[in-house]
């Protein structure tokens, strides 16, 4: 891939006030932009306050900039920084001067990209990024790590070997078509093949474990109207209010908040009562709860402690399971003796007032349990995501193609070409495939600056 030619700059922190605000700069003009701004000799990656004077001479702010010279970099060519302060004003003024001295807006996730077109990473690690960026909860940071220290190609690579050493097998017999493969070469074959696809299923596994990592585990709040459902998502984040980010575009019925307990990062999803008899209205917002509840890595089933337990949707009750539920046992302040609900003898329960607060670092401890329980903590904890998944899923059905081909004897070429299309699905994983529209999509989703 030719090396860009245009030099890119964008505002690396968010918008709005601040102590500071950096600009990033990238592409071959960076030294002479830097030179020309400053005018001063550069030592790269050496940092220095100077006056930042726009092409007219006007001083728009003093500034702390670093020069980088490639290829040594992060995007892998040379580059600037500017830390201004962190007026958007400012920032912008920058920003408009960059750009008539040369510069273009850069795209989201621009950086990024060039950072893998000029090989400083392969595109599990530049997806590690995004991950690193978002992580909300110890867990998803050390798997971001994990993945942009390139744990995923660690453990594509002998995937990949084993299929292209299989290749050549298959390849150097095709050119003796009208000898059949001998026996044992099959049975070679046959098992070198089934240990690349052990490999990709192993990887495939998890999956699930990605999603918890990156979403949150998903924790639906339910139980029968005015069981103190709402209080207890209140109480719950308001401890962690420091950590809570309101969830932007899920349809209004349904509250999500997320809160960090112990090392995992929740999606607490506060839904629609379980009112046993419903209004035509009410029974649609229930509809929705069952499917939530489908969904749920783990329920909060909440019962009012001063009144018996009301008879709970099939639905529900069939998912309950000592590994995915808590029976919450709220107003445990209007309490004068032991709970009213009776509680299944296998599921925990736990005594809380949502109004009081009682009992909530009890409610606490026993989530962080539950993630643990779902958290598979073995291997070296890669999760790959839905990306990595369509990829490997693909690799999986060219290699069961392949097994089938090998059991009834097809030609060998075909049986190659079956190996060459899971090699190709791997390869998009790490990016070693040239793929336009895989990068276009994967890199819309950073944003700019990144
Ligand atoms: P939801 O319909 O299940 O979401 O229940 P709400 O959270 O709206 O609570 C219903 C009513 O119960 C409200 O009047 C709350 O103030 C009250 N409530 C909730 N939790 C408690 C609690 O722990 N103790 C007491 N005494 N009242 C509570």
């Amino acid at each position: 891939m030719a090396p860009a030619t245009d030099t890119i700059a964008a505002l690396a922190t968010p918008a709005g006030s601040s102590a500071l605000a950096v600009i990033r700069v990238s592409g071959p003009d960076s030294r002479r932009l830097a030179q020309g701004i400053f005018d001063a000799l550069l030592s790269p990656r050496v940092a220095r306050h100077g006056n930042y004077r726009d092409r007219n001479g006007l001083l728009l702010d003093d500034v702390v900039w670093t020069f980088f010279a490639g290829p040594a970099t992060s995007t892998g060519e040379d580059a600037l920084e500017l830390s201004c302060h962190g007026n958007p004003f400012i920032a912008q003024k920058i920003l408009e001067d960059l750009w008539v001295r040369g510069c273009r807006p850069a795209e989201p996730g621009e950086f990024t990209r060039r950072a893998f077109l000029n090989g400083r990473m392969d595109l599990s690690q530049a997806e590690a990024v995004m991950d690193l960026i978002r992580a909300r909860s110890d867990r998803a940071l050390a798997a971001a790590r994990r993945l942009l220290e390139g744990g995923l190609s660690r453990h594509l690579q002998p995937l990949t070997e084993g299929l292209t050493a299989l290749l050549a097998r298959i390849e150097a017999q095709i050119d003796f078509p009208e000898e059949d493969l001998p026996a044992q070469d099959r049975a070679a074959l046959r098992s070198q093949l089934e240990s690349v696809r052990r490999g990709a299923e192993r990887l495939l596994a998890t999956l699930p474990y990605g999603e918890l990592l990156r979403d949150g585990i998903k924790t639906a709040i339910v139980g029968e109207p005015n069981a103190g459902k709402s209080s207890l998502l209140n109480r719950l984040v308001g401890r962690e209010r420091a950590i809570v980010s309101p969830e932007p575009g899920t349809t209004r019925d349904f509250i999500e908040e997320r809160i960090v307990v112990g090392p995992h990062g929740l999606r607490l999803i506060d839904t629609a009562g379980l009112n046993p008899a419903p209004g035509t209205i009410e029974q649609l917002g229930i509809d929705k709860t069952l499917e939530r509840i489908a969904e749920a890595d783990l329920l909060l089933v909440v019962l009012d402690a001063t009144r018996p337990a009301p008879a709970l949707p099939a639905a529900l009750s069939g998912r309950m399971g000592a590994k995915n539920t808590i029976v919450v046992l709220n107003k445990a302040d209007l309490l004068q003796g032991p709970p009213v609900p009776a509680v299944p003898p296998t599921l925990p329960f736990v005594r809380v007032s949502a109004l009081t607060g009682e009992g909530l670092s009890d409610l606490t401890d026993f989530l962080a349990q539950r993630a643990d329980d779902l958290d598979p903590a073995e291997g070296d904890g890669i999760a790959i995501n839905a990306r990595h998944a369509e990829a490997l899923g693909r690799a999986r059905a060219c290699l069961d193609e392949a097994g089938r081909k090998l059991e009834s004897s097809a030609p060998l070429e075909l049986l190659a070409s079956d190996l060459r299309g899971a090699l190709a699905a791997l390869g998009e994983i790490s990016g070693k495939i040239d793929h336009e529209r895989v990068l276009d999509r994967l890199f819309a989703e950073f944003c700019i600056g990144k």
